[in-house]
């Protein structure tokens, strides 16, 4: 608001001034037009006047004839009536006196010259008072003469005026158009910037929400509306929070009141299987085993739901010691063995031959690996390949911890399968995610594992990606430090450490 009204004045000091200027210019104008021009005809016309009179009077001495008697009356009035339109047109008091001095010279001359015309005998005036007359005509012309100069004189100066103002007012307006111009554009830029940048802090925060990092908040204070805007983000974003945790609750509060009546489910099933109850036949066993394979299913769905919360929560437990990867990526592959070579999967791996331990926890690593490794071999089609790599790996920009120094671990775990269309490969690793592909049969899961994974590999201080393409397969790499860390996770997940 501030920077318009600026710009309003500005323009408003332009305009003032040009009116200014042009009404300067008008009463100039017009004193040239309406006084001097006419003062200037009047004062001709008067030199004309007395010059037509002195002719008509020396006609009439010479011929007698009354006409041109009645002529030079008509030229003395005219004489008159002029100079008494020009005297309320005099400006300075020169003129004045100029005008006086006429005005006496034209009454001496008057007199004088009345006297000789009544008599009709040109020798009746003396000499004296021939020189007399003759002197004051003179002086009549002559005040007149000079009088004209002076009111020339004026159009000339107020003309050079009006050329001043002009000039000086043009150079005023170029002046400050050139700092409205400038103050616009600064007040344009200003104005962009404060919108655009709070708008920028607005969009990146939004961003995070809608990847699910709920509760976090936008600092602005100002423009006002930006920051009421601010407000309610902060707002919906903590209402988020709140209702994420509460899903969190109550999501691990069913799982737990879930695992108690299964794991009796489960304990019996298997006393009727072991023929606790007197021998079993055939028939029913088969029906037991499909008992025994659904509520060991559920139990683990059951226990991932719980593990998440845990995670979520800060809550889980980790017992972290130095630990060779080898050895659990080979416990990982053998457990998918028997399924691969159904599928006709080949499994090769490559790991060097001396490979430094790191600091992790054992049971929850081996979690990471069985949930990418049955991930691996679940999405990738018969005949194809399942390649593990282990080694000493640099974090890159892409890992996001390129800035972190030491020894890291690299672990990627490559499919030649289906692969992951690219507008999911950002949100697989949140929980309950799953993808409809194309022409694809949908393979169910409970979409937890991903999701459990990076909150492990994060407790570690390490960073999880995929990169993949449909079709050709999908490469899953965890990179982990191999000292202990102290600085803080982006999961609070880990109590040992
Ligand atoms: P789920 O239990 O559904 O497999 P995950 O969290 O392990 O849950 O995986 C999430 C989704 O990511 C899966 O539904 C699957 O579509 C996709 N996905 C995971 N690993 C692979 C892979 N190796 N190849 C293709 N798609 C995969």
């Amino acid at each position: 608001m501030l920077g318009y009204l600026l710009i309003i004045l500005l323009l408003a000091i332009i305009i003032a001034n040009s009116l200014l200027n042009l009404g300067r210019m008008t009463r100039i104008t017009n004193v040239i037009l309406s006084t001097d021009q006419q003062a200037l005809a009047l004062e001709k016309q008067m030199v004309d006047s007395f010059l037509s009179l002195v002719r008509n009077a020396q006609k009439y001495q010479v011929t007698n004839d009354q006409a041109f008697r009645q002529l030079s009356e008509r030229s003395a009035a005219d004489f008159r009536e002029a100079i008494r339109q020009l005297l309320p047109k005099l400006l300075s008091p020169e003129e004045t006196a100029l005008a006086a001095r006429i005005q006496n010279s034209y009454r001496g001359y008057s007199a004088l010259l009345e006297k000789a015309l009544d008599s009709l005998d040109p020798e009746y005036l003396s000499p004296t008072e021939r020189e007399a007359k003759d002197k004051n005509a003179e002086d009549v012309t002559g005040a007149l003469n000079e009088l004209a100069a002076w009111r020339q004189q004026r159009i000339t100066d107020e003309t050079q005026e009006l050329r001043g103002i002009g000039s000086r007012a043009i150079l005023m307006v170029q002046i400050l158009v050139a700092v409205s111009l400038v103050a616009a554009a600064v007040i344009a830029f200003v104005v962009t910037r404060g919108i655009n940048a709070p708008l920028r802090k607005i969009t990146k925060m939004t961003t995070v929400v809608s990847v699910g990092d709920f509760g976090q908040h936008i600092a602005l204070d100002s423009p006002p509306e930006l920051a009421e805007l601010a407000r309610s983000f902060n707002h919906m974003s903590d209402k988020l929070k709140q209702l994420d945790e509460m899903k969190s609750g109550f999501i691990s509060h069913v799982s737990h009141e879930l695992r108690t009546p299964l794991a009796s489910i489960k304990e019996a099933n298997s006393l009727l299987l072991e023929g606790a109850r007197g021998p079993v036949p055939e028939e029913q066993r088969r029906f037991l085993v499909i008992v025994e394979q659904a509520s060991a299913k559920l139990m683990t769905l059951i226990n991932n739901l719980l593990d998440l919360s845990k995670m979520e929560a800060g809550m889980m437990e980790y017992s972290f010691s130095l630990a060779d990867i080898r050895p659990i990526l080979a416990h990982g592959l053998k457990g998918i063995e028997v399924l691969a070579e159904r599928k006709g999967v080949t499994l090769t791996s490559l790991f060097p031959k001396t490979l430094p331990k790191a600091w992790m926890d054992i049971n929850k690593m081996q979690q990471v690996v069985d949930n990418l490794l049955s991930n691996a071999v679940k999405y990738t089609p018969e005949g194809q390949r399942i390649e593990v790599i282990a080694d000493i790996y640099q974090p890159t920009e892409a890992d996001g911890m390129e800035k972190q120094g030491g020894l890291h671990l690299g672990v990627s775990i490559s499919d030649t399968g289906i692969g992951i269309p690219p507008e999911y490969q950002a949100r697989i690793f949140d929980k309950f995610q799953e993808i409809k592909r194309k022409g694809i049969p949908e393979v169910k899961g409970s979409g937890l594992g991903l999701s459990i994974a990076r909150n492990i590999i994060l407790a570690h201080g390490g960073r999880i990606r995929v990169k993949s393409a449909p079709g050709v397969g999908s490469t899953f790499t965890f990179v982990i430090p191999v000292e202990r860390r102290r600085e803080p996770r982006e999961s609070s997940g880990e109590k040992d450490a």
